[in-house]
């Protein structure tokens, strides 16, 4: 006989987190089941911004408002953006008094929310391998472990590749045409001063010819370094740079920037010895499903986009307090996930926009001229915003 759960949560990211601890806090009985065995077992991935109206939202609505901000690294803010001349296009520090989008680790933040949850909540080492409906608007959830569980409502917090998707729709990820080298640099501070100094505390895009050299300072003092392409989706591979060996890895990588300046170049020399190739995914913009009863889709699962307009972890926890709330104001879940769904489309089709047309002006010839550019265009917008508010 399988254990029946009222809400179940496939995926333990910053998403499924978020939501299981809003629907905590009001009293749901929700349980998340995660495809890694402990908390620790790999390593998160860099720093991320957290934007006022979305992740820090999501964040208030958790409670965790005061904990956030011990934790956020307001002076991580900044962004400069030179070519592969050195020459600075944009250059914008982070007033370290305002929140508006300040940097977190992602491992510090995905800590918060877990140890927010009451004990036994996640079920480590769950693997999601199938779900099916079984009656209107229950699923029963087959487990790599072999075990099964029925779920009230299912909810898909199980990033770009998940299998709660199929439920809903046929859509999967396709390559965006640029792949990434993830490297880093340890304590730069103290091992290279220059490159610190040079990439500021917040993020560091140095873009021209189709490539970049992208580099953001992390809380424990790591500069994160993704040596960025356009390429197709094989094409790292077909490149043939040997990634099991970084010695190799690191001098075929240099070769592709034999024309930048040593000063930026220096960002793939001092890198430790983990190379990690990134193809970079997305779904269709403006993917959307018709309603089913008792199963929807939050974050990278419902709208894996590219990292160009900083807002996938955003959105997973924007979506998160979005379904919370259409969860706790009606005892109905069909119309719940539906009114969630309604508006979850339009934002995600908004924001996959904008960041596939900032990954387009990346990876041209004159991509900081370009984003440069377009970095004033927002800014001017937003000032004006700004003054039709206050008139
Ligand atoms: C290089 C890079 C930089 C980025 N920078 C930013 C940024 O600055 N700002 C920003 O907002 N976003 C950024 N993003 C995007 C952000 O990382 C994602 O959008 C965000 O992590 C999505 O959260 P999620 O909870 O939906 O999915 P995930 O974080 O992917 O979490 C999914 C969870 O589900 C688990 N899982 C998967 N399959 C199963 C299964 N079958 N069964 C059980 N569990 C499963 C996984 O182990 C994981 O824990 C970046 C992305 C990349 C690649």
């Amino acid at each position: 006989m399988s254990e029946s759960h009222n809400i179940v949560i496939v995926g333990g990211g910053i998403g499924g987190l978020t939501l299981a601890r809003i629907l905590q806090t009001h009293g749901l009985d929700v349980t998340v089941f995660e495809q890694e065995a402990s908390r620790d077992l790999r390593g998160q991935g860099g720093s991320l911004d957290m934007h006022v109206e979305s992740g820090q939202l999501a964040l208030k609505e958790a409670g965790l408002k005061a904990e956030f901000r011990a934790i956020a690294r307001p002076e991580g803010q900044g962004l400069r953006i030179v070519d592969k001349t050195g020459k600075f296009h944009w250059n914008e520090s982070g007033a370290e008094e305002t929140f508006q989008r300040p940097e977190v680790d992602r491992g510090v933040l995905r800590d918060l929310l877990l140890d927010s949850l009451k004990p036994d909540t996640i079920r480590w080492k769950h693997k999601l391998n199938l779900a099916e409906p079984i009656e209107k608007g229950r699923y029963l959830i087959h487990f790599e472990n072999g075990e099964c569980v029925r779920a009230g409502v299912l909810v898909g917090a199980d990033g770009a590749w998940s299998r709660v998707r199929p439920l809903l729709t046929d859509a999967t990820p396709v390559h965006t045409g640029v792949n990434f080298v993830e490297a880093g640099i340890p304590d730069a501070e103290q091992t290279h001063p220059a490159l610190a100094t040079m990439v500021g505390h917040g993020n560091f895009m140095a873009l021209s010819d189709n490539k970049g050299l992208l580099a953001q300072r992390n809380g424990d003092g790591r500069i994160r370094v993704y040596v960025a392409f356009r390429t197709t989706e094989d094409g790292l591979q077909k490149s043939g740079i040997p990634f099991e060996r970084p010695e190799e890895a690191r001098r075929a990588l240099l070769s592709c920037f034999s024309d930048w300046v040593p000063e930026l170049t220096g960002l793939i020399r001092a890198c430790d010895d983990s190379f990690l190739p990134r193809p970079i995914n997305m779904l269709p913009i403006g993917l959307n499903w018709e309603s089913k009863p008792g199963v929807t889709l939050i974050g990278d699962a419902a709208h894996l986009m590219s990292p160009f307009a900083g807002e996938g972890a955003n959105l997973a926890m924007l979506d998160a307090a979005e379904l919370a709330k259409a969860m706790l104001a009606t005892d109905n879940s069909v119309d719940a996930i539906k009114a969630y769904e309604t508006t979850m489309f339009l934002r995600a089709e908004r924001a996959a926009k904008e960041s596939a047309e900032n990954l387009e002006l990346c990876f041209t010839p004159d991509g900081a001229e370009r984003l440069a550019r377009q970095m004033t265009t927002l800014h001017q917008r937003e000032g004006h915003r700004n003054a039709e508010e206050q008139d």
